[in-house]
């Protein structure tokens, strides 16, 4: 059927696999992946349709069961992450949503950390609260917290790692250990390293968890999400739930990511090395207090963070602007920010456009104060989110608002 390679595992390299895996050609040749905008499928025949629909037989039958193109993409995010199976999702919420419908039921308990993405922590925290799934939140960095933390109706472990803003990295390997001795399962969100510097399924995970939004795309184009696990758990767990909840991922917006994932190890590579070297640049400014970056030797989790990501950390970096409290620290970021002439203020990442974003105001405004002051992100914080721009522009762009403090 295909003229490309349709199973993982082929001992192919992972560069080669962003651009040659599934690519499922149909009866004209195209050489890139078609793009199948249809709703329904016809039936070569009514007993066919009967096995399709029972589940007997492969084939596409309705979009939210399944199309060629979403199928692509989640064979190609498999291979590159080293998972059997993978199921796409609308967004990384969405992701999310099935993985926690799908598998925790009410008086479940869930182990997440107190650095997770915001809307994370509000789904599984708050929203999952009212079915009856209990959550533990604990220190992102600290393996005995966690441990600790542990019930016997534990199911689930869920970690993101690298963190916004402040790039806090936890030990996957130990995690799933902890996680596997008691029977639950480590689910990590690896949308900050991505396939290119981290797979959490070599490290022990069970399940990764993509907001395809971020750089998986890496253009800032379109919403995306997935979910990569064993064959058995998608076909079991999260294929129902998703055919019947709807929460799918568009031809269009799969047929936009495939095309982000045949650079996404160039990207990768090349905006975490921009980023290394804005971080020391930041480092040395009088204006800077202290860079949240983990590919910094002045990050506590620098050693951990190498191994684990190939020795390379990722392409966002934070920093504190100088000031006396709060106030004026909020003020100065403030000015850093309003002074950008190139870059983008705007609060995304995985962009080949530098993202800036005053975090404390931001994807952490709703936190109360003290969380906020528990968490680390003060009001001088800045995240940026290195894009593809020259080294000399985008340091000269943060320049303009330091140096005038
Ligand atoms: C953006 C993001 C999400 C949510 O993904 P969406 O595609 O925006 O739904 C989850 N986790 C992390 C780390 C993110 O940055």
């Amino acid at each position: 059927m295909s003229n490309g390679i349709s199973a993982p595992g082929v001992n192919l390299h992972r560069e080669t696999l962003a651009v040659r895996q599934a690519v499922d050609r149909s009866q004209y040749g195209e050489n890139s992946e078609a793009l199948y905008l249809t709703t329904g499928f016809v039936q070569p025949s009514a007993e066919a349709s009967a096995r399709r629909f029972g589940g007997d037989e492969d084939g596409y039958t309705y979009g939210r069961s399944g199309n060629p193109t979403v199928t692509s993409f989640e064979q190609r995010l498999a291979a590159m992450e080293g998972a059997e199976a993978c199921m796409a999702t609308a967004s990384g919420m969405a992701a999310v949503m099935l993985m926690c419908f799908s598998l925790l039921k009410a008086g479940d308990h869930v182990i997440i950390s107190q650095s997770m993405f915001g809307s994370t922590l509000k789904l599984i925290g708050s929203e999952f609260g009212r079915f009856g799934v209990e959550t533990s939140v604990v220190p992102q960095t600290d393996l005995t917290a966690w441990r600790v933390a542990m019930r016997p109706s534990t199911r689930l472990l869920f970690a993101e790692t690298p963190t916004n803003p402040l790039g806090e990295v936890c030990d996957i390997r130990a995690l799933a250990e902890l996680a596997h001795q008691a029977g639950a399962l480590l689910a990590v969100d690896n949308c900050f390293a991505t396939p290119a510097l981290q797979r959490p399924i070599e490290l022990g995970a069970d399940i990764v968890m993509h907001s395809g939004t971020k750089y998986l795309d890496g253009q800032g184009r379109v919403m995306a999400g997935a979910l990569c696990a064993t064959e058995a758990m998608v076909r079991e767990k999260f294929l129902p739930v998703q055919k019947n909840s709807g929460m799918v991922l568009s031809p269009f917006n799969a047929w936009v990511v495939l095309k982000g994932l045949e650079t996404l190890d160039l990207r990768m590579k090349a905006q975490s090395a921009q980023t290394l070297k804005l971080a020391q640049w930041l480092e040395s400014h009088r204006a800077v207090g202290r860079v949240y970056y983990p590919g910094l030797s002045s990050h506590p989790q620098h050693e951990l963070a190498m191994r684990q990501m190939g020795g390379i950390g990722g392409a966002v970096v934070s920093f504190d602007v100088r000031a006396d409290g709060a106030e004026q620290a909020r003020q100065r970021a403030f000015h850093v920010l309003d002074q950008l002439q190139v870059l983008s203020l705007c609060t995304n990442l995985g962009d080949t456009k530098t993202l800036c974003t005053h975090s404390a105001s931001t994807s952490h405004g709703k936190l109360s104060e003290a969380q906020r002051q528990a968490a680390g992100i003060g009001q001088g914080l800045i995240r940026v989110a290195v894009g593809l721009e020259h080294l000399d522009d985008i340091c000269n762009d943060l320049d303009r608002g330091l140096s005038s403090l």
